[in-house]
């Protein structure tokens, strides 16, 4: 029996999984995802995440719960070994060791663009994983108690001010939705005003969205503004020191919060540790049809999707473009990989790649939102109810989409949890700080 191996469970490796497991036939081939996370993660909900209208667990959809015909390895692959069919595995824990495969399918994705700015590493947070959403909503609700404690001056005013660099889907969706859970959250607190808020958006470009056309990207700067965003257009990030923010516009401000999110970088062990086809950017060679390779030279046994490649995109109405990264093909990608997979295995028939975009929609906090197809742009809360009703159909598994559909009903009439949980982080003082307690007590006589 054939060994399929996938590195990656995020989008396009759980769907291709996913899409194996119910076609593969009994003996036919033996499928394991390796991956370090034992979830996919969702990622157009960690927006939503960060403002607290979506669970943070509920944008993790379980490996184990849902990929229940194939076999799961915990853990990262760090080199790729095509000419012997051999990653090598590091897990959580233990030495790295090899796996034999016949058929690799690489669905890795993308990391974080960082660049050398300083103050960034040491600062700030990105906004691609589960864990990076629920710290930014944490360290917003924190400071708002610090805050409110505080007599106006310098660090109150330094605890109030937020900073996204990087005006993307996920930079413009991040800022949209904590800017509205702020501005929900300052009426809770009498002891603050919300003319106190500071929410800095920096964006190299003269234009936020590239996504979308140039009026309806203006008319999200607009949105944000009159919201109190503060939107920096053609503004480079120079220093975040200490959290002091220097722009190449020569403004300066104190932030608690600086938000990184400036787009994908090339997963560095695709790019470095692989024997398989990588172009100048790092990304995986991978033909329409899915295979790794150029037209001429499929790499046998070889498969990728994702952000992790580049991927002709035919549906493109000029020759040499890209698929761009984004959900919308990773998942098509994932399902049209594995259907391609069986059909070498069975001597079928491959299909290519082509791929019509739904077109873009987004949210900019509850309630707020944009969509655009070709010339159709819809703008608000049509486009907010548009966004939640696309994803709440598009995160996989029913038992997924009825647990986000439970906190939206609820929110309904109770609203947002707004209760700060980082202590999670350092669970162990509470507990230390009262045997501090008893250990400082006088004995009793
Ligand atoms: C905040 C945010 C909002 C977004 N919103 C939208 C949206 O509304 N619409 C849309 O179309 N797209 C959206 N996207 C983009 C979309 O989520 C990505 O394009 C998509 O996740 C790419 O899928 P992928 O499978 O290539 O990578 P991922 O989903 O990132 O999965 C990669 C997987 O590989 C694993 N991995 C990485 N390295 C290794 C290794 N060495 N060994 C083993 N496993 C490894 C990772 O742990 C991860 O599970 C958004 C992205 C973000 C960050």
């Amino acid at each position: 029996m054939r060994t399929i191996l996938i590195v990656g469970g995020g989008y396009a490796g759980f769907y291709t999984a996913w899409r194996l497991q119910k076609k593969l036939r009994a003996g036919e081939a033996r499928v394991i995802v390796v991956d370090p996370r034992p979830y996919m993660t969702y990622q157009p909900f960690l927006p939503e995440v960060v403002a607290g209208s979506v669970e943070a667990r509920h944008a993790a959809v379980s490996l184990r719960r849902h990929l229940t015909g194939t076999e799961l390895v915990a853990g990262r692959v760090t080199r790729i070994d095509h000419a012997h069919k051999t990653v090598i595995v590091r897990p959580a824990a233990g030495q790295d060791y090899p796996l034999e495969y016949d058929i690799i399918v690489v669905t890795a994705g993308a990391v974080t663009r960082t660049l050398m700015i300083p103050g960034v590493a040491e600062q700030a947070i990105g906004l691609k994983h589960v864990e990076e959403a629920v710290a930014i909503r944490d360290r917003l609700l924190t400071a708002f108690d610090q805050a409110a404690g505080l007599p106006v001056g310098p660090l109150r005013r330094k605890l109030l001010t937020v900073t996204f660099v990087g005006g993307g889907f996920s930079g413009v969706e991040g800022f949209g939705e904590l800017l509205a859970l702020a501005t929900s959250l300052v009426g809770r607190y009498p002891e603050l005003s919300p003319a106190e808020l500071s929410f800095h958006l920096v964006e190299a470009r003269d234009r936020i969205l590239p996504e979308v056309t140039d009026k309806p990207g203006e008319w999200v700067v607009r949105s944000l503004q009159k919201r109190g965003g503060r939107v920096h257009l053609n503004a480079q990030l120079l220093s975040a020191v200490d959290g002091h923010v220097v722009l190449s516009t020569g403004e300066e401000f104190d932030s608690e919060l600086i938000v990184w999110t400036v787009g994908n970088a090339a997963n560095p062990m695709v790019h470095n540790h692989t024997d398989l086809p990588i172009d100048e950017r790092g990304m995986l060679v991978v033909r329409p049809d899915l295979r790794v390779g150029t037209d001429d030279a499929p790499v046998p046994d070889a498969w990728g999707a994702g952000d992790d490649a580049t991927i002709p995109d035919l549906a493109a109405d000029r020759p040499g473009v890209s698929t761009v990264p984004n959900a919308q093909h990773a998942v098509r990608q994932g399902k049209l990989l594995a259907r391609n997979l069986l059909a070498t295995l069975r001597g079928g028939a491959l299909k290519p790649y082509v791929h019509h975009s739904l077109g873009v929609v987004a949210t900019l906090g509850l309630g707020r939102g944009i969509f655009q197809f070709h010339r159709l742009v819809i703008m608000g809360f049509p486009a907010w109810l548009m966004h939640r009703g696309y994803h709440v159909l598009a995160v996989p598994t029913w038992e997924r989409k009825l647990r986000v559909l439970a906190v939206w009903a609820t929110a309904v009439p109770f609203g947002r949890d707004i209760v700060s949980l980082s202590s999670v982080q350092h669970p162990r003082e509470a507990f230390l700080a009262a045997e501090n307690v008893l250990a400082g007590d006088a004995p009793r006589s």
